[in-house]
């Protein structure tokens, strides 16, 4: 990029130099050519003067002598009477010049011819002057009798240089300046680029609007703190994700220990004949329900698990909620009937393009809370609707009602508010985490509205159009 300014700069420098020259020279040339006119005319207007005041003799070299240039006095039939740098005798006719023909006819006339000599040019000017005998006999100034009386043309010559001519008479110094000044402003131009790209240099990627830099860099600079941001996150997402799974291993591990250990210990004692006769059936029936709760614990660790593999979002239908709610209220009637809780399910036929089995889950966890969590002569209600275009599955309790501080963590893996009802009541602590990534597969809310002692109210909304 440095390369690149200077370049720019290298190449505007010696223009602009190069361009000024040209013009100062253009305009110098102009101003000497204009001189040389009115220099020209001037003089020819004033020897005309004389001439009609005393005689054409009056034109000889001591009058010609104070004039720049040279001069030329020709007679009406072309005839050159006198000249200052020629012998006039040996000279051509000169009535076929252009300036001199315009002269006798209209008074004055004028031309520009190439010199000999490379570079220059001569200016012609000629003016037409007539002498009568009167004059002289008027004024007696002069002898009459050497007068000639008739129509003369006197012309003045000057020699001047051309454009080119000019820049080529002051190239040397001309050019000496012109190096001289792009060498100081090259310098000059080095500097400034350094200036210029300094700042850019030391932009902090990591921190890039930490220093202000250049205005027109802030779009750039935005996104490539947008972008750290984007990497910072995903750093921590990954991190985050990272704890949660060595978390979860942990307490897998130990969730699938303790109905393990409580197994064998019975079976220990039955094998070992420390159990009692009578005790047999309630130790059958122990290692029976802890057996229950592993494989409840190990279905829903392979549920969540294939949940979390959000890229499969497989076996994909129009999944009418209603009728699955319809199925859950069924499958669970007679657990609430033994929990003496009072079911109640209401709603409308909407639908959802999602899997059968994972919106039972959904549904069928959130019932299952709400008649496990409840109170004998409590109530649970199922309510599947459409509001605002969106599909609303509500699950409302009468029972325990969660703390606030627990609200947030209930979704949590293996996060019980009370451990050891839930184990009673065959909890895995995996429920809501199911609910909750069930969701987040379809891009589903779910919100929890809950009050201690009062009750719970879970909603998942899906988003419209699914
Ligand atoms: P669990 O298998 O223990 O029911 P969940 O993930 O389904 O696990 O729920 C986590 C915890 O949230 C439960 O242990 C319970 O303490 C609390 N909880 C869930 N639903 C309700 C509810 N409807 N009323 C009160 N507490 C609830």
């Amino acid at each position: 990029m440095r390369q690149r300014i200077f370049r720019s700069f290298a190449i505007l420098i010696i223009v602009a130099i190069v361009l000024t020259f040209a013009a100062m020279e253009y305009i110098s040339y102009q101003e000497a050519y204009a001189n040389t006119r009115s220099w020209a005319e001037e003089d020819a207007e004033l020897l005309a003067e004389y001439i009609e005041e005393y005689g054409v003799e009056a034109v000889n070299d001591s009058t010609a002598g104070i004039i720049q240039g040279r001069v030329t006095l020709i007679a009406s039939d072309g005839t050159v009477l006198y000249d200052s740098d020629e012998d006039s005798s040996v000279m051509e006719n000169h009535l076929e010049r252009p300036e001199v023909q315009d002269a006798f006819e209209t008074g004055y006339g004028s031309a520009t011819r190439q010199s000999a000599t490379f570079g220059s040019q001569t200016y012609y000017y000629a003016y037409r002057t007539a002498v009568t005998t009167e004059d002289y006999d008027e004024e007696g100034l002069t002898s009459a009798a050497d007068t000639t009386t008739g129509t003369y043309v006197i012309r003045i010559s000057r020699t001047m240089d051309t454009v080119i001519g000019e820049v080529l008479s002051r190239l040397g110094v001309a050019g000496a300046l012109i190096i001289i000044l792009i060498l100081l402003e090259l310098l000059l131009a080095r500097s400034v680029t350094g200036r210029i790209v300094e700042p850019i240099n030391s932009i902090n990627l990591a921190n890039p609007k930490s220093e202000p830099v250049y205005e027109e860099l802030d779009p750039l600079l935005s996104r490539i703190e947008l972008q750290n941001n984007q990497i910072r996150m995903q750093m921590d997402e990954l991190k985050q994700t990272d704890i949660i799974r060595r978390d979860f291993t942990a307490n897998v591990s130990h969730e699938l220990k303790t109905p393990l250990m409580s197994i064998s210990g019975y079976a220990e004692l039955i094998e070992n004949g420390l159990a009692k006769e009578e005790d047999i059936p309630e130790f059958a029936s122990r290692i029976h329900s802890e057996s229950v709760r592993l494989k409840n614990l190990v279905e829903d660790i392979i549920r969540l698990s294939s949940l979390e593999d959000k890229e499969r979002r497989r076996n994909e239908e129009s999944v009418d909620l209603y009728e699955i709610g319809e199925e859950v209220i069924q499958t669970l009637t007679p657990y609430a009937d033994e929990q003496g809780v009072k079911l109640d399910f209401s709603g409308e036929h909407v639908t959802v393009l999602a899997s059968k089995q994972v919106i039972f889950e959904m549904i069928y966890n959130l019932v299952d809370n709400a008649i496990k969590y409840n109170r004998d002569g409590g109530s649970a209600a199922l309510t599947i609707e459409e509001r605002d275009g969106r599909h609303v599955i509500e699950v409302i309790d009468t029972g325990i009602g969660i703390a606030e501080e627990d609200q947030d963590r209930v979704f949590e893996r293996f996060y019980r508010v009370d451990k050891s009802h839930s184990r009673e009541t065959g909890g895995t602590g995996l429920g809501l985490s199911i609910v909750k990534h069930a969701a987040a597969l379809y891009g589903a809310d779910v919100s929890i509205i809950s009050k201690l002692n009062l009750g719970t109210k879970v909603e998942v909304t899906f988003p419209a159009k699914i």
